[in-house]
């Protein structure tokens, strides 16, 4: 069956199938960033949903806010202190360990040199660090890099997967947290991807999945509120084929972590808890009133969103796929027996 090239081609980003029928219309950005209305439309092939038009380079370059990444929003206030620390230590650490020990099992590595594409501020790929994996944190904005390299010690690069000079072959695991689905020309990145592992890498993809549950929050679905930063909300058929298609041999998926997703539909009935919205208040109590409702929602919606798991019904998705062992060429380190 031919590739299809589907950066070229209008259509399916994933898979390069016609779109369809409009899945999410008159889509706000929940951060108010960009002020028109998105349309995503689902590929007829693979069911992803597809924003139609995709967003300009300039729309896309524009949409980020200030503090994006966890560890970036202003700490100007004791009580931000409090929060962050909070938030680090019940949140996202055992998210974080979570990931590692998900990795460790599902490709069997224990160490080796790991990419973590789009990393941010590094504080997931730190957890990467301790257990033994030698990191490097790829990511085009230098004021996260500082946090990964000040407050973690991580080495850095700076800029894209299409722009940095990185050495092909080299890697054993390429990490895209939240990431994939930001991206308007995901086949053309990911042989990028491809490049840099050595043979038998790994490449490991969290993206949220059109096909979970949450998905039937339609427009209050936190997922769908961040285009134009989001460009598509993948199947996992869409997402199968697009590895498949950028040269990788497709290995597994397996739901997120039930506290992600919990925190994920906090996010969608009460936006204003996200930390980009909710630092962004002048009010200190205010801030803090939000992020604190939208914790007791996590903790409440845990029961729920565990049940969905249990019953592969998860909206986040975690994709695990490897360079064939066989590849050569393309720079890659021969392996000496
Ligand atoms: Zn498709």
């Amino acid at each position: 069956m031919p590739t299809p090239d589907v950066a070229q081609a209008r259509g399916c980003v994933l898979c390069g199938g016609p779109l369809g029928e409009a899945v999410f219309q008159n889509v706000r950005d929940r951060l108010g960033i960009s002020d028109r209305l998105w349309t995503f439309r689902r590929c007829r092939e693979c069911g992803s949903a597809v924003l139609d038009p995709m967003p300009s380079q300039e729309e896309l370059l524009t949409a980020y806010p200030d503090s994006y990444s966890f560890g970036q929003a202003p700490r100007t206030h004791p009580m931000h202190h409090l929060l962050h620390m909070l938030e680090a230590h019940l949140f996202y650490a055992p998210l974080y360990r979570h990931s590692v020990r998900q990795v460790q099992r599902v490709t069997g590595l224990r160490r080796g040199r790991l990419l973590d594409v789009g990393g941010g501020t590094g504080y997931r790929t730190v957890f990467f660090q301790r257990a033994g994996f030698d990191c490097v944190v790829l990511e085009p904005d230098e004021r996260a890099l500082r946090v990964a390299q000040e407050q973690f010690g991580l080495k850095t690069v700076s800029g894209l997967l299409e722009t940095a000079e990185l050495p092909a072959g080299t890697f054993d695991v390429l990490t895209f947290f939240a990431v994939i689905e930001h991206m308007p020309a995901p086949l053309e990145t990911l042989k990028i991807a491809l490049r840099l592992l050595r043979p038998g890498g790994w490449i490991v993809a969290m993206v949220p999945i059109l096909a979970g549950w949450q998905a039937k929050l339609g427009l209050r679905w936190h997922q769908v509120r961040e285009a134009p930063r989001h460009v598509f909300l993948p199947t996992v058929e869409g997402m199968s084929r697009l590895l498949t298609a950028a040269g990788f041999e497709f290995r597994t998926w397996e739901g997120g972590n039930p506290l992600d997703e919990a925190g994920i539909l906090a996010l969608s009935l009460l936006p204003a808890s996200a930390s980009a919205i909710a630092c962004a208040e002048k009010r200190w109590t205010l801030r803090f009133g939000y992020r604190l409702v939208g914790a007791g929602m996590t903790l409440a919606a845990l029961p729920a969103a565990y049940l969905a798991y249990r019953l592969g019904r998860s909206s986040i998705g975690v994709f695990f796929a490897q360079k064939s062992a066989q590849s050569e060429g393309n720079g890659s380190i021969q392996r000496t027996r």
